[in-house]
């Protein structure tokens, strides 16, 4: 039986929902989520995946049906000068929401300003307001409690969903938060935190972790915290290639980082002294470059050469791991087996994603946490038969890491007596 993550005992405790509060004709803040890909130059900016914007949906419709008069707030992006205004202007979002909600979006270009408290008022049961790119502001990176206030001014009751951007302690996430007595969370961030606890709470047995992605300094903590927990890890994408020469496997010319090869060495020494199993690949696909590939093989072993790089699991790897898949209960997925942005090194991640999708669909519980590796699940066409896909990237991750997440602390009221007054 599983210890599950020793530092992790706070959950949603002490944090009220959305549904506690009445909503109706209350100026409602929601703080949202809205940093989506996007791509195209200024005035043409499209968005390639409003899978954020859809996850925010269900706590927007329930405040609407409540009769809420709604002002829904984000970051975009990292806008650093003025000029960078109109590139990451959340008016495409503004756009796509209008038309997912079918109701009216107004965009309002100076949170600061005395638009929102004049307008809110009179909006009608089909009109919201979104505040522009909380970024554009100076006070949002900065916790500014200057800033926090002005939003409080014109908010009775504020609501954190923004599951994303949780682990920043931001004016709109933090301080705001904090001036605002009639304050909770909403569907989406309950939907993490739930799933993601499933993960930390004594999950059901046997237990993998499937760690891929670009580095092994990035996952550390992760590995570390989860040491305990799990019954074994399966490694892929370049991170694998750490591990491979730490065992002293030739990885040729394959992205590893040699400044971990001693925690690498020693990670599988801990692993092994606790019983557990740390899968690696046995094959690979490789490549003779990087950018322009023009000879693109699969090896038969484990060992990688001297002119080779690998991009991608081999076929034996995908098998194998989609055995140990099918065997486990709960899997939890972070970093892609490799270079899946491009399909010729797709494979690896795409076959995980389907074995999640089997084990999702037999019973078992199957969470991917990271931007990209859930980017991949996307990619694969699994995502929609898989348990639960973080929306969180980073946040995600750092809750599992052990750490709290600032957007939940300045939410939680575990006595009304300590809601702080500004
Ligand atoms: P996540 O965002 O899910 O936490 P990471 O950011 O750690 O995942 O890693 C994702 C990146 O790792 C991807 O952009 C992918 O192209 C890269 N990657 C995976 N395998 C390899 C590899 N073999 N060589 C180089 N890059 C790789
Ligand atoms: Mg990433």
């Amino acid at each position: 039986m599983s210890a599950g993550f020793g530092k992790i005992a706070t959950g949603l405790q002490g944090i009220k929902s959305i549904e506690d509060f009445d909503l109706k004709d209350q100026r409602v803040f929601i703080r949202c989520d809205f940093n989506v890909p996007t791509e195209g130059p200024v005035g043409q900016v499209k968005i390639t995946d409003d899978t954020r914007i859809r996850a925010a949906l269900p706590t927007i419709r329930y405040a609407m049906d409540k009769g809420a008069k709604l002002i829904l707030a984000s970051h975009f992006g990292r806008p650093e000068k003025k000029e960078d205004r109109a590139l990451y202007s959340l008016e495409p979002v503004a756009d796509r929401l209008g038309e997912l909600l079918e109701a009216e979006v107004i965009l309002i270009e100076e949170p600061t300003s005395d638009a929102p408290k004049a307008l809110l008022p009179g909006l009608r049961p089909k009109q919201v307001l979104l505040l522009e790119n909380l970024r554009f502001e100076e006070g949002e990176t900065k916790n500014s409690v200057e800033f926090a206030n002005i939003m409080a001014s014109y908010t009775d009751v504020y609501i954190n969903d923004a599951f994303g951007a949780s682990h920043r302690a931001h004016a709109s996430i933090d301080a705001l938060a904090r001036a605002v007595a009639k304050r909770g969370c909403g569907y989406l961030i309950k939907k993490e935190i739930e799933n993601l606890g499933r993960l930390t709470s004594q999950p059901a047995t046997p237990f993998l972790a499937i760690l891929g992605g670009a580095k092994v300094s990035d996952k550390i903590k992760v590995i570390e915290n989860l040491m305990d927990s799990v019954d074994g890890f399966l490694i892929g994408g370049a991170m694998a290639y750490t591990f491979l020469h730490a065992k002293g496997i030739s990885v040729g010319r394959s992205k590893f980082e040699k400044d971990k090869v001693s925690f690498a060495k020693e990670l599988i020494e801990r692993v092994a002294a606790r019983g557990k199993k740390l899968l690696l690949p046995v094959d690979h696909v490789v490549a003779d470059d990087f950018l322009a590939p023009t000879r693109i093989e699969t090896t038969s072993t484990a060992e990688i050469a001297a002119d080779r790089l690998a991009l991608d699991i081999g076929p034996k790897t995908a098998e194998l791991y989609r055995k140990e898949i099918a065997r486990a209960k709960t899997v939890f997925w972070n970093g892609p087996m490799g270079v899946f942005e491009r399909s010729e090194f797709a494979k690896g991640s795409f076959a995980v994603a389907e074995a999640l999708a089997q084990l999702s669909q037999d019973g078992g519980l199957a969470v991917v946490g990271g931007g990209d590796s859930a980017s991949a699940a996307e990619a694969s066409g699994f995502a929609p038969q898989m348990s639960h896909i973080s929306t969180g990237g980073g946040a995600s991750l750092e809750y599992l890491e052990g750490a709290k997440l600032p957007g939940l602390e300045a939410l939680r009221v575990l006595r009304e007596s300590v809601t702080p007054k500004l």
